[in-house]
């Protein structure tokens, strides 16, 4: 079981580093693909946490997404899906919720208390598609639960649920991929390479902006469509003290937060 996982996995990312390095090369050159040393030290963190992801992490993850998905959904019986034009629509319908469901998780975990969860993925100064995997396992859990339980609660059916979490999965690589693309007079409707790297940006005009995975017109109906003409000047979390390391951003959240009860709690008179 862990070893068909594991090669699943492999077999994966072997097709997606090809598919993405083809890309970049057309975008940029072979050049683009000489990394320096900071893209190599950002790329063995993002290995680490596609290494926890897949050891530690997934297995568990697949058990709260059942038993979040048992606790809300009504009917229990998980139907088949049958190609049709209904299908079709509560596929879209699924994909538009859970996005609108992603859009107010992702802009929730960037309020200060949050924040130190989701700095990890936003650590990373050179943002490829491989960036995509660096999310802290709070946030992963914060997520999954989130969005099981909403499309759960609505009645989608099990299959509309996995794979609506597959096309933003994949289309969440695609938007983190080292490519220029702005998707000219549809950047209001769908979120771009382009778009999302002004969500890294570290610019203080483009903080808290672009929080949608595939459906930009959700930033532009909630006041937070960011997307000028130039390119950011820099990626990565303005903190100097962040940590660089991966056990390091593991425990990075709770060091925060038990610096702050503990400060509050000094600065209280007993
Ligand atoms: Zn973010
Ligand atoms: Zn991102």
């Amino acid at each position: 079981m862990l070893l068909e996982r594991v090669l699943d996995a492999v077999q994966e990312f072997s097709i997606l580093a090809v598919i993405f390095s083809a890309l970049t090369i057309a975008s940029g050159g072979v050049a683009a693909l000489r990394p320096s040393n900071r893209q190599m030290r950002n790329w063995r963190l993002n290995l680490a946490y596609f290494a926890f992801d897949l050891l530690v992490l997934f297995p568990l993850m697949i058990l709260v997404s059942q038993w979040i998905g048992s606790l809300f959904t009504r009917d229990t019986v998980a139907l088949p899906f049958v190609f049709s034009p209904y299908a079709v629509f509560v596929m879209i319908m699924a994909l538009m919720v859970s996005d609108f469901v992603g859009y107010w998780r992702h802009r929730l975990m960037h309020f200060s208390w949050l924040w130190p969860v989701h700095a990890a993925h936003h650590s990373d100064e050179d943002v490829t598609w491989f960036s995509l995997v660096r999310f802290h396992p709070l946030n992963r859990l914060v997520a999954v639960i989130f969005d099981v339980a909403v499309l759960s609660l609505l009645d989608f059916p099990v299959w509309a649920v996995i794979v609506s979490n597959r096309v933003r999965h994949f289309y969440g690589y695609l938007v983190h991929s080292d490519v220029n693309w702005h998707y000219g007079p549809f950047k209001h409707l769908l979120v771009s390479p382009f778009l999302h790297r002004w969500h890294h940006a570290t610019d203080i005009e483009a903080r808290d902006k672009n929080f949608a995975t595939i459906f930009s017109f959700y930033d532009l109906l909630f006041g937070t469509f960011y997307c000028p003409h130039h390119v950011p000047t820099s990626l990565g979390v303005d903190d100097r003290a962040y940590p660089k390391g991966f056990v390091g951003q593991l425990i990075y959240p709770f060091k925060v937060w038990h610096k702050s009860l503990f400060d509050q709690r000094i600065s209280k008179p007993l």
